[in-house]
């Protein structure tokens, strides 16, 4: 059976899950937005483990234990800064969910959630951003069996009506 493709208006922190997946900078040693809230709520041994990883360059994601969370594993992926467009950053954005989604399935999850990946402090257009986490998302669950849920966690109401009208328009 194919995954399914939910769109939610909540935390992200307080979803269960198998993992969720963090807006999360180069460093992996925490930020704002999404990053500090899932920090917060995962308590300070994921620092020490981000800590371990190295970094991360951008379009790509790196795995960790999810801790204090209900969520099992914390998938940190790095998206693109918007630069304005000439910087290959459709492809990063593109590849950034690819990778979380690979990580997942080699983890064995069945169901994760993703924020707003780039479209916060990372300025990516949220209409461009949408379009590409919809349709990399839709590839996948094509092609994997293993996923059954899959959510789009929109915090803010611009994206959260987004997802929606583009989830419906495929219908
Ligand atoms: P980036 O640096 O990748 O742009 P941000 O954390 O600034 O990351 O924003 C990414 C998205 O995460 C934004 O759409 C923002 O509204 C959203 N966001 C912020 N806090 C939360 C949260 N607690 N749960 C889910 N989404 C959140």
């Amino acid at each position: 059976m194919k995954a399914l493709i939910e769109v939610c208006k909540s935390d992200i922190t307080t979803l269960k899950v198998d993992a969720i997946v963090n807006a999360a900078n180069c460093s992996l040693l925490g930020g704002g937005g999404v990053d500090g809230a899932i920090h917060r709520a995962a308590g300070p041994k994921l620092l020490e483990e981000c800590k371990t990883l190295g970094g991360c360059e951008p379009g790509d994601a790196k795995i960790t234990d999810g801790y204090a969370l209900s969520a099992r594993y914390v998938i940190h992926a790095v998206g693109p800064i918007w630069q304005g467009g000439t910087h290959d950053e459709e492809s990063l954005l593109e590849r950034v969910y690819k990778r979380s989604f690979q990580l997942a399935i080699e983890a064995g999850c069945e169901s994760i959630a993703f924020p707003n990946i780039s479209t916060g402090v990372y300025g990516f257009p949220k209409k461009q951003a949408a379009k590409i986490a919809i349709a990399t998302t839709q590839t996948i669950v094509e092609q994997v069996t293993s996923l059954k849920k899959i959510f789009f966690t929109c915090f803010d109401e611009e994206n959260y009506d987004l997802y929606m009208k583009l989830l419906s328009k495929d219908d």
